[in-house]
């Protein structure tokens, strides 16, 4: 059998782009080294009956319709809207640092006092750490200085593994405070978890005549002299390539830098483990966040809970490793740019999705980038 189009990887990119090409008709391969389908969105029922995600908790959000409708096509979504907070002592703040937080911490009085300095300033209702940091208002000074050790600091550090030395208070210009009452993490038109999981979402957005899925499969991916080998084999056809990039060009301009996060499973007899879907670690423990499965997925099950502690750590290549998030700087973006450039040469080839890019993307993100690269590459088909 010949394919049109091979495709690495069956997460979501892959999926995504074996589906929009087989609905132009074409005959589309995907093979994934994993044993499942969904890549970091795999999601599975444990022993205990819960609905876990392997690969950490993934909300879905957008405002994208176009990115929403193609993903509707195979499931629907539950209209989760995520909530997060930070555990403080033994207090619960919303994340992002809202009205109802300022009050816990400073109490009603001095929160009202706050509000009408914001108010002033101007700062309404929303603004960044940053600037709370830089105001000429001791009150709004001290605030944005409280949020900046209280729930920014340790938190980036334990995530990017950096001293707090290394932090540019700078990043805190995209942390907001909000001076409302909203605690949602997200403010998208479409928000929710499919309702029985990324994995049937996933396995239908798959199901084509004219797509063939190929799970546990460890293809090695070569290009030699612009031209693509896998395993060995020259390849007929075009190849999606939704791997990493570096390993792709056999790591030519060296290693592109990820942190890797390890995993800590529990299952809990109670209805209940916490009071918000995810709670970050902002002030201790050596875990970022727990989230608690139940919270997200809605699904109704009593007297048993499963959480996940998550560790993120330097990204080192070692086997059974998995590069997460890109550590995104000046010399990392110079380096992806060359090999960029190497796959710019080669009109056999097209990368898209979060490891081939080099890119941090949420779903949504992800999805869109597929839409656009499928749409110019099948233009006029
Ligand atoms: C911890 C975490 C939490 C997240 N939470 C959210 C969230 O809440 N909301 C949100 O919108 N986004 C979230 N994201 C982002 C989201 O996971 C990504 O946008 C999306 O899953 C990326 O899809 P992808 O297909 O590009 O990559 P992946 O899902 O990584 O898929 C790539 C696939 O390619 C396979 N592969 C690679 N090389 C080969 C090879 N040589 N042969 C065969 N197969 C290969 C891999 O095994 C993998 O299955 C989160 C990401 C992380 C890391």
């Amino acid at each position: 059998m010949s394919y049109q189009y091979t495709v690495i990887g069956a997460g979501l990119a892959g999926a995504s782009a074996a589906r929009l090409l087989a609905d132009k008709g074409n005959k589309v391969l995907v093979l994934e080294k994993l044993p499942h389908i969904g890549g970091s969105t795999y999601d599975f029922t444990d022993d205990s009956g819960v609905l876990i995600h392997k690969y950490g908790p993934h909300i879905f959000h957008t405002s994208d319709k176009e990115v929403y409708d193609f993903l509707v096509r195979f499931t629907d979504f539950n209209g989760y809207q995520h909530k997060v907070a930070a555990k403080i002592g033994e207090d619960y703040c919303a994340v992002p640092f809202n009205i109802e937080s300022v009050s816990k911490v400073y109490g009603k009085e001095k929160a009202g006092e706050i509000l009408s300095e914001a108010k002033k300033a101007g700062a309404f209702p929303t603004v960044s750490v940053l600037k709370l940091m830089q105001s000429d208002s001791p009150l709004l000074k001290e605030l944005g200085e409280y949020v900046y050790n209280n729930i920014f600091l340790f938190y980036t550090m334990k995530q990017w593994g950096k001293s707090p030395a290394e932090i540019d208070p700078a990043t805190t210009e995209r942390v907001p405070v909000r001076f409302s009452e909203d605690d949602r993490y997200f403010s998208d038109t479409y928000q929710g978890l499919p309702v029985n999981g990324y994995t049937e979402m996933i396995s239908k957005m798959l199901d084509s005549e004219n797509i063939t899925v190929k799970t546990g499969v460890n293809v090695d991916v070569k290009v030699i002299e612009n031209k693509i080998y896998l395993s060995g084999t020259p390849l007929d056809g075009k190849l999606v390539y939704t791997g990493e990039t570096d390993r792709l060009f056999g790591y030519c301009y060296g290693r592109l830098p990820y942190r890797t996060l390890d995993f800590e499973f529990e299952t809990h007899n109670t209805d209940s483990y916490q009071p918000y879907a995810t709670v970050n670690y902002t002030v201790s423990e050596k875990f970022t966040r727990i989230t608690e499965f139940k919270k997200m997925t809605l699904q109704k099950i009593n007297g048993v809970t499963t959480i996940m502690k998550e560790y993120s750590k330097e990204f080192t290549g070692k086997d059974g490793e998995i590069p997460y998030y890109p550590v995104i700087s000046d010399e990392s973006r110079r380096q992806y740019a060359e090999y960029k450039a190497l796959s710019d040469k080669m009109p056999q080839l097209i990368l898209a999705g979060r490891l081939a890019d080099f890119r941090y993307y949420n779903m949504d993100a992800v999805v869109r980038r597929v839409m656009d690269v499928i749409a110019a590459e099948t233009d006029g088909e």
